[in-house]
């Protein structure tokens, strides 16, 4: 990867390599939201994929993701003009498609995979996997987003 790519590579010039690695491993956008018909609104909860690691913040199939959870969001350069506007305040993808820099705790920047946990911004720990908790109780799960 080239040095400090994500400070001076356009998203669409980023080697896949670089482009995975933008990813800090938060796990938030892994978790179930709710949407208020009416309103538009919507909340976060900790009700996380079925295939969400706890502990790592990883998606436990990622390789073959997209054919256990088909509405799995994969995220490209190209779609993150429609994306980004529902992805984690703090999301690394939607932070450079907003022209703004990452955060210390980002792994790239800080050089540590577990800075992003440390500084309470990811998912760890936090999570009820969703099939231990029916839909119509999911409102009961609502938080805010952690690091924000
Ligand atoms: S919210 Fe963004 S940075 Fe966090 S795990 Fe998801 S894709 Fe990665
Ligand atoms: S399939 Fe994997 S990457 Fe997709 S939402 Fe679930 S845990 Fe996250």
């Amino acid at each position: 990867m080239r040095d400090r790519f994500w400070e001076k590579v356009r998203p669409e010039r980023m080697t896949p390599e670089e482009w995975e690695a933008l990813c800090d491993g938060c796990g938030k956008c892994c978790l179930n939201k709710l949407e208020d018909e009416e309103t538009g609104e919507v909340a976060l909860t900790r009700v996380a994929c079925r295939l969400l690691d706890d502990e790592t913040c990883r998606c436990g199939q990622y390789a073959i993701r997209k054919t256990l959870v088909p509405e799995c969001i994969r995220l490209t350069p190209q779609t993150m003009g429609d994306v980004a506007y529902f992805m984690p305040e703090t999301c690394a993808y939607r932070l450079i498609h907003e022209g703004k820099p990452l955060y210390w705790w980002h792994p790239l920047v800080s050089g540590d995979t577990e800075t992003v946990h440390e500084a309470g911004v990811s998912v760890r720990g936090i999570t009820v996997p969703e099939f231990e908790v029916p839909e119509e109780d999911w409102e009961d799960y609502i938080i805010e987003e952690p690091g924000t």
